[in-house]
């Protein structure tokens, strides 16, 4: 790695650190000619995915256009935008770790559920209600009635 200040390569390491989320490390370095200290960043080359919509067409997958869809949902509820990022985080690295170089945009839906569903009723509903568009107030009811029995069994396996 190339000093910044006089462009010699050899230099030590004085800390390294997991960031964003573990997928990359951040590395403060000294050159070893000047003493100058600067930082780096190492990570891991990814794939674009590109996510199928509803109306068929096609766009990369961009983590921020998922944490504004989910912050609606989440408005004035107990999740965070903190919370959201991890979320967001979480299904990114799934469909990493899943080779995937395609997804439908309701698959990303399903999954955000799947994390919304630990952390607060009021924003899974809110957000299933926009995701699988309900058809009704039957299809409202099977989904508090699964999240439901979801809790129970979760407090179940608990006790
Ligand atoms: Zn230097």
């Amino acid at each position: 790695m190339q000093c910044p200040s006089c462009q010699n390569t050899d230099s030590r390491v004085l800390e390294s650190r997991a960031a964003d989320a573990g997928r990359s490390v951040r590395r403060r370095r000294e050159c070893l000619n000047c003493d100058y200290r600067f930082t780096t960043y190492e990570r891991v080359e990814t794939v674009p995915i590109s996510v199928l919509k509803r109306n068929g067409s096609k766009e990369i997958f961009n983590k921020n256009k998922v944490i504004s869809g989910l912050t609606r949902a989440c408005e004035k509820t107990c999740v965070d935008t903190e919370k959201l990022e991890m979320i967001v985080d979480e299904i990114e690295l799934k469909l990493q770790q899943g080779n995937l170089k395609e997804v439908s945009s309701a698959e990303i839906g399903e999954m955000a559920l799947e994390q919304l569903k630990g952390i607060s009723e009021v924003a899974y509903i809110r957000f299933a209600s926009v995701y699988r568009q309900f058809h009704g107030i039957n299809d409202f009811v099977a989904t508090l009635e699964s999240f439901k029995s979801e809790k129970k069994e979760q407090l179940a396996t608990v006790l």
